[in-house]
C-alpha cells in the first residue's frame, strides 16, 4: 500500500505542477490523497470505459495525462458523459489525478519521450515556457560542523551549476551572540557575549528546492537559533519548455521519414505535409495538439514538425513557410508516455520499499481510418 499523497509527491517530483500552463488544470480533480492505494491504473484520458474498468478490478487511483476538468462545471448531471464519470468515479471511491502541460514541459517528459523515439540528437527546447528562480542561501555555521551543513544541503540539492554538484564558497569569520535568559546555547553561557569561529558557507539552490535544502540544513547545523540568509538571484535558473528539436542521424527523404515515424510510433497512419522528396535532417516536435508551435519550429529552422491535430488552416501556413508536417495524430504522439511513466512509478515506489500494481489502461485512438 502507499498513500495517494506520495503518489502524487513521485509525480511531481518529476513534473512539478508549476511548469503547467496558466490554461491548464492538473492535479487532483476527485477523491482524498490521504487513502492508501495498492492499484493504480494509467491513462491518456479517463473516459467512462476507464472508470469502469478501474471500479471493476479493484483500481483506488486513475493517473491521466489529460485533465478530467477544463472548464467550470455549472451542473453534474447523470445524463451527460463527464457527469457519468464523476458519480462512477466517487461512488467507487476512486482519486483521479492528472499530470497534463507539466508532463509536456518536464524533462524527460512527453516531448522527450517523443524526440527520444525517433532517435533525435543534440536535443532542445522548442520554445520555453518557463525558467525555474535561483535562490543563494548563505548560513553561518561553527568550524566543526562546516562539512555536515554543506554536505547536507548539496545532497538536498542545493550547489548544482551545470555538470557540477557540490558547489559553495566558504569564507572563516567571527560570529558574536549573548545567550538571553530561557536559551539553551549550544556554546556559550547565558548573559555572556561569545566570539565563535565559525565559517560562512554560501551556495545556489533552485526555489523549488529551497524548503528541503533549509530543512536539511536546520537538522544538521547545533545552533539552537541558526543564522542564514536567502537572496532572490537574476541568474538565469533551467528552462523548462513545450517541444523539443534535434538532428537525425542521416538526411533522408520526408517520404523515408514519415515510414519511420510510422514505425517508431507503431501507428498505421498519419498524414504530411510538403514535398515528399525534400531533405528532413533537423526534426521539431510536439506531442498532442502541437499547431500553436508551428512558427516556433519554423523560427528554428527545422525541415520538418512532428505533431498531432494539424487544422488546414496550419497546414497551409506551413506549406507557405516551406516546413514539412508530418501529423502523426495526438493519440499516437502522447501514448509513448504511458510505458515510461508505470516504469517510472514503479521504480519510485520500489525505492520507498512501498508496494503498488501499476497497469495501464489500453487507451484506443477514437478515430477509425476507414
Ligand atoms: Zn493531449
Amino acid at each position: 500500500m502507499i498513500a495517494c499523497q506520495t503518489i502524487v509527491q513521485i509525480l511531481e517530483k518529476w513534473a512539478p505542477k508549476n511548469l503547467a500552463l496558466d490554461w491548464d488544470n492538473p492535479g487532483l480533480a476527485i477523491g482524498d490523497l490521504s487513502e492508501n492505494v495498492s492499484k493504480v491504473l494509467l491513462t491518456l484520458t479517463v473516459t467512462l470505459e476507464t472508470v469502469e474498468f478501474a471500479a471493476k478490478n479493484g483500481f483506488e487511483m486513475i493517473i491521466s495525462h489529460h485533465p478530467l476538468f477544463f472548464k467550470p462545471l455549472k451542473s453534474l448531471r447523470k445524463d451527460t458523459p463527464l457527469g457519468q464519470i464523476v458519480y462512477e468515479a466517487i461512488n467507487n471511491n476512486i482519486v483521479i489525478y492528472s499530470a497534463h502541460t507539466n508532463m509536456d514541459a518536464a524533462c524527460g517528459g512527453i516531448n522527450d519521450i517523443l524526440a527520444n523515439v525517433l532517435e533525435l540528437q543534440h536535443i532542445e527546447i522548442l520554445k520555453q515556457t518557463y525558467e525555474e528562480k535561483l535562490k543563494k542561501i548563505v548560513v553561518f555555521v561553527p568550524k566543526d560542523y562546516k562539512d555536515a551543513v554543506r554536505d547536507a544541503m548539496c545532497n538536498a540539492g542545493a550547489g548544482h551549476t551545470g555538470n557540477y554538484s557540490h558547489c559553495s564558497f566558504n569564507v572563516n569569520g567571527i560570529g558574536t551572540f549573548k545567550p538571553l535568559a530561557g536559551s539553551k546555547p549550544f556554546i556559550g553561557q547565558e548573559g555572556k557575549l561569545e566570539k565563535v569561529d565559525e565559517i560562512r558557507i554560501e551556495t545556489i539552490v533552485p526555489e523549488s528546492l529551497q524548503r528541503k535544502v533549509i530543512s536539511a540544513m536546520l537538522k544538521t547545523h547545533p545552533y539552537e537559533e541558526v543564522a542564514f540568509d536567502i537572496y532572490p538571484l537574476e541568474n538565469s535558473g533551467k528552462a523548462f519548455g513545450l517541444g523539443r528539436i534535434g538532428y537525425i542521424k542521416e538526411s533522408v527523404s520526408l517520404k523515408d521519414f514519415c515510414k519511420t515515424v510510422k514505425q517508431k510510433l507503431g501507428t498505421s497512419h498519419i498524414r504530411a505535409v510538403g514535398d515528399l522528396n525534400k531533405d528532413i535532417l533537423k526534426v521539431a516536435v510536439c506531442g498532442g495538439a502541437g499547431g500553436d508551435l508551428i512558427q516556433a519550429a519554423i523560427f528554428s529552422g527545422a525541415d520538418v514538425f512532428v505533431t498531432g491535430d494539424l487544422k488546414y488552416h496550419e497546414a497551409l501556413d506551413a506549406k507557405a513557410a516551406g516546413i514539412a508536417i508530418i501529423d502523426a495524430g495526438h493519440f499516437s504522439t502522447e501514448n509513448l508516455l504511458l510505458p515510461v511513466l508505470k516504469g517510472y512509478l514503479e521504480q519510485e515506489i520500489k525505492l520507498l520499499n512501498k508496494q503498488a500494481e501499476i497497469t495501464i489502461f489500453k487507451n484506443e485512438d477514437p478515430f477509425v481510418i476507414i
